[in-house]
């Protein structure tokens, strides 16, 4: 039976916070009945070397994507990139410095948490975590995990809640990359810029400097979000005549209740991205 175009934009693997590989993440489109799909891994792109073959296969059409992490008066906002070339020397490059980043400030947590009696030790994670070549996104979903594998806390919710969560006393910020500058490094990678889940950014002054910006696109559907919840970012988008675009932030069993297609968008969305993957 033939299916009702959706294409998923926004998902995780075990290239950086998720818990699905890449090979899953496609085997679960198909099973999903989606047509349509980009990988969003946090800072890193290298899921594309397995899953682009195997989405090709398996007759799902992949473009590709990014989350990136940026910081904007001092609150955290995830930019989305699409449709980029894959090869470009900026963003390969801004990667390897996300990558140096991250591991600087998970060390910096680790040792914030010891100095809280909750001692965690570099062996304890898997040796890829601290080297530079490494292809996998190393972040707090990986310390709040360890923490609750060591009984420190009882759920990833409470090492949030109290200690890695932004201002928590072990959070640590480690340097920070600007919206401006990732912006740049999207459209110089000849890649289309999105703002990702408006809903979950708390300041108003941020939005409302974020909605000034040289943005090509707003993730309008998100999650299991109702569609009432959703409307206000349709309703900007269109104003600005913007792409909208929407998916489900699948992260596998870490966070369960955000399934692979419980958000999409429709053919015509799609094709303009796919349209500007394929024409680069
Ligand atoms: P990082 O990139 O290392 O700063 O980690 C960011 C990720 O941690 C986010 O994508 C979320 O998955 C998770 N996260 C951040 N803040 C919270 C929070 N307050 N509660 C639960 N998860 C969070
Ligand atoms: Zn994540
Ligand atoms: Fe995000
Ligand atoms: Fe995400």
């Amino acid at each position: 039976m033939m299916h009702e175009f959706r294409a998923d934009l926004h998902c995780h693997t075990t290239c950086s916070d998720g818990t699905s590989t890449p090979a899953e993440i496609i085997d679960l489109a198909v099973l999903s009945n989606l047509q349509g799909l980009s990988i969003t891994d946090h800072d890193n792109i290298a899921a594309y070397d397995i899953a682009c073959p195997l989405a090709e296969q398996k007759g799902i059409k992949l473009i590709s994507g990014i989350e990136l992490s940026t910081v904007h008066c001092g609150v955290s906002v995830h930019v989305l990139g699409y449709s980029f070339d894959l090869k470009a020397e900026p963003l390969l490059a801004f990667c390897k410095l996300h990558r140096t980043r991250r591991i600087n400030r998970f060390r910096s947590i680790l040792e914030l948490l010891s100095k809280k009696n909750m001692p965690i030790n570099e062996e304890e994670f898997p040796a890829d975590f601290f080297q530079e070549t490494s292809y996998r996104t190393i972040g707090r979903p990986h310390i709040a995990y360890m923490m609750l594998k060591k009984g420190y806390v009882s759920s990833i919710q409470q090492a949030f809640n109290e200690y890695i969560g932004e201002g928590k006393p072990c959070y640590h910020p480690g340097h920070q990359h600007t919206v401006e500058e990732t912006l740049e490094i999207i459209h110089q990678s000849k890649g289309l810029a999105i703002i990702a889940h408006p809903h979950l950014i708390g300041s108003h002054t941020v939005l409302n400097d974020l909605l000034k910006m040289n943005f090509d696109g707003i993730e309008g559907f998100y999650a299991h979000f109702p569609p009432a919840a959703n409307s206000p970012w349709v309703k900007i988008g269109m104003e600005k005549k913007w792409i909208i675009t929407g998916g489900s932030d699948y992260h596998g069993t870490i966070k369960p209740h955000h399934q692979l297609g419980s958000s999409w968008v429709a053919e015509d969305t799609f094709n303009r991205l796919y349209q500007h993957f394929k024409a680069l």
